[in-house]
């Protein structure tokens, strides 16, 4: 190779190199995609209500869907933390902050660095030289822009925060170099009211079980039926109006009727089952062609559209006419249903184990005429708006395969 064609090949591979980082730099990473497979529970070290850090533990992690984060969150902190991003050198409002407290992170409060970590590294990023705790901070492996980087991730949120290189101070001889937009700083003499918000916080996650966002398929499921057929599904999940209105977009759902079950008298009217004495609950019938939808992927609907971690409560409704129970109609159902409550316990999918009943395939009594197709026939309902839309919302967003 002559030295012209050496000068033209090298100009070609930095080119070529140059677009690779601007394609990867363009096209974000979504942190989501990473936290799906983690477990739900982590050690973490949080603050105290005395202000200082408190020993592991382990504590939930916390996960909201993309609409909430983008919510939360600015959106610069939303592209950084969520979308994985980088802050333009020099321009972090941290950057230059010298006071005495810790840095949290933005998303999710979690404590990350102790201001006396932080050291001046010229690369116009916030750098500190050890984290708060081994807990809160996590390696990752990054390999976009054509390298090898350690990301560093918050490990109650996942947010991303910056990476972390092997050229700091001691003692540790490592720079974290973080973004500003990832962290939030609690000056020192706030630090005791940030821990006690904290915990008030983690009191109001604990009253409020995680919902599953889209559940695994069940391992246990009937086959696809060969020929179009008929079959019955019965599930309750709380507000029938609700329940009806999430099947009544499902392919392969041909009808779906409310009513009530599982309850001690005859023929009971809406009046008597809302007292709570009947035994009945709210539930949904089924009619479904077996060979466009399984039962197991009925059930994966149902158990991602309502919250079965609930006892004899579904949201604001409270009573046992608001239970989450499913009434299989033959043993394959039966044995479905039970396989799939006991799989997402042990996959902790809920942060509270599953209170769904399987119960006998009772009478179905259909309701009264104004309760069928409610949600359809009222739209601008203010229970409609704010309780089953949000589930109708859920099932287009999350699961659109199964969609009519
Ligand atoms: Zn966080």
């Amino acid at each position: 190779m002559n030295p012209k064609t050496v000068a033209i090949s090298l100009v070609a591979v930095v080119a070529v190199m140059a677009a690779v980082i601007i394609v990867t730099n363009l096209v974000p990473r979504n942190v989501a995609d990473a936290e799906e497979a983690g477990p739900s529970e982590v050690p973490l070290r949080l603050l105290g209500p005395d202000g200082e850090l408190a020993p592991a533990q382990n504590a939930a992690r916390l996960h909201l869907n993309e609409d909430e984060w983008s919510k939360k969150l600015t959106s610069d902190q939303y592209y950084i933390l969520r979308k994985a991003g980088t802050e333009r050198a020099g321009t972090g409002a941290l950057l230059k902050n010298k006071a005495e407290g810790l840095y949290v992170c933005a998303a999710c409060s979690l404590p990350l660095f102790d201001s006396n970590t932080k050291f001046e590294s010229g690369t116009g990023w916030p750098s500190f030289h050890t984290p708060v705790a081994k807990e809160n901070v996590l390696d990752k492996k990054d390999v976009t822009l054509g390298m090898v980087r350690i990301e560093n991730v918050c490990a109650r949120c996942g947010g991303h925060l910056g990476h972390v290189f092997s050229d700091g101070p001691q003692p540790t001889g490592l720079r974290y170099c973080m973004n500003s937009e990832s962290l939030r700083f609690v000056a020192k003499t706030d630090l005791k009211a940030e821990g006690e918000k904290m915990a008030k916080e983690l009191e109001k996650e604990k009253s409020m079980p995680k919902v599953g966002d889209r559940l695994p398929e069940p391992e246990l499921d009937a086959e696809l039926a060969a020929a179009t057929g008929e079959a019955t599904a019965i599930f309750a999940g709380g507000c029938f109006w609700c329940t009806e209105a999430v099947f009544e977009n499902v392919d392969g759902v041909t009808d779906v009727v409310s009513g009530y079950i599982g309850g001690k008298v005859k023929n009971p009217s809406y009046e008597a089952v809302c007292t709570g004495t009947t035994g009945h609950a709210e539930a949904i019938r089924l009619k479904y062609d077996p060979s466009k939808v399984t039962y197991g992927q009925l059930l994966r609907i149902h158990f991602a559209t309502h919250n079965p971690t609930e006892l004899n409560k579904q949201g604001p409704d409270k009573g046992t006419q608001y239970r989450t129970a499913l009434f299989p109609t033959d043993d394959e159902q039966k044995n479905v249903a039970a396989a799939y409550i006991k799989q997402l316990d042990a996959a902790g999918e809920f942060s509270k184990s599953i209170a769904t009943t399987i119960e006998p395939n009772d009478t179905f009594y259909v309701a009264e005429e104004y309760h069928q197709d409610f949600a359809n026939n009222n739209p601008v309902h203010g229970y409609i708006r704010q309780v089953s839309d949000p589930k109708v919302k859920k099932l287009k967003e999350k699961f659109p395969e199964f969609l009519k």
